[in-house]
């Protein structure tokens, strides 16, 4: 029973593994079909002032649904899309999205609620991200100063292109911000080189800092960190109350979660937005 038991087992796994290998060999096989025709989408999640309510900004995370597969994670949509030399149409595509919805806030009056995109180190170091986004921006009569681009830190990076790019965003007015800060690699020393503007917290060490000291007092050295440096820092991960408790006591200015907001449709985000204040006359 036991030797069935464990057969059993390795054959669960063996199909798991199977299914995952035949997930990405088909994304990576119709990911350029599903980008021609616009159907992977684009959600985005509430990034919240101090009080926890107030709506400062708004994150883009796409989203694509395989017909066969199910929702397929984005990490592994923006890894087929650079194996298979979509990078760029991935991007053009959220920064699309993106800017629609920073259109939309502007003619709803929330205008100051700024929209960040994610761009990974390997598109940055890849696609002329700094010539598209500035095109668009320009082109749709946007501020950069609304738009902000997330980035993370990866080793055996082309850090000096990246850092060229991220330089050009940065001084056309595009915020960046280096996220997923405290897991991995993040440096110091990149906060400079990457010409961050802000600081998002990774959620390992926001998740839980209520019930524990470590996290609590690593949130509480990046916050120093932030306000030595003149950075905004976010916290990532604010998954209950107790979370967003310990945070506000520590005086974290921006925070971002489950329990401010899920990602949502771009619907579904304007349909909550507060009536906007009038406009002074
Ligand atoms: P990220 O940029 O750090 O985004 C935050 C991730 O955490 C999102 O996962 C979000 O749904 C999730 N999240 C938000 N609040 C909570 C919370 O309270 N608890 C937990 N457990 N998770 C929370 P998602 O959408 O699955 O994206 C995963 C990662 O994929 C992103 O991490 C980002 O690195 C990447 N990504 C997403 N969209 C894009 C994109 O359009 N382009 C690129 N290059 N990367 C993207
Ligand atoms: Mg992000
Ligand atoms: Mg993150
Ligand atoms: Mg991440």
């Amino acid at each position: 029973a036991a030797k069935a038991a464990g057969r059993n087992r390795f054959h669960l796994f063996d199909e798991d593994l199977r299914g995952r290998l035949d997930m990405r060999r088909d994304s990576e096989r119709d990911l350029s079909q599903a980008l021609a025709e616009g159907a992977p989408e684009v959600w985005f999640q509430p990034i919240r002032g101090p009080d926890g309510r107030t709506l400062a900004g708004l994150e883009a995370l796409v989203r694509w649904h395989h017909p066969r597969h199910g929702w397929v994670p984005p990490n592994e949509i923006v890894a087929a899309a650079a194996t298979m030399g979509l990078a760029e149409s991935l991007l053009r595509l959220v920064l699309e999205r993106s800017c629609a919805m920073m259109l939309d806030l502007r003619a709803r009056g929330h205008g100051a609620v700024r929209v960040a995109m994610n761009v990974s180190p390997r598109e940055m170091a890849q696609v002329p991200v700094d010539e598209i986004v500035l095109d668009r921006l320009r082109a749709l009569g946007l501020p950069a100063a609304a738009f902000e681009i997330e980035i993370t830190e990866e080793t055996a990076l082309d850090i000096a292109a990246v850092g060229d790019r991220l330089a050009a965003l940065s001084g056309a007015g595009v915020r960046v911000a280096l996220d997923d800060f405290g897991a991995g690699y993040s440096s110091l020393s990149s906060l400079r080189q990457f010409r961050t503007s802000r600081i998002k917290i990774d959620r390992a060490l926001v998740t839980g800092l209520g019930g524990s000291d470590d996290k609590r007092g690593m949130v509480q050295a990046v916050l120093g960190l932030g306000r030595s440096l003149g950075l905004e820092v976010v916290a990532e991960g604010v998954e209950t109350a107790e979370d967003l408790a310990a945070l506000q006591a520590l005086g974290c200015p921006f925070l971002q979660g489950y329990h401010l907001g899920r990602p949502m449709p771009a619907d579904a985000i304007l349909a909550a937005l507060p009536a906007s204040a009038p406009r002074a006359a």
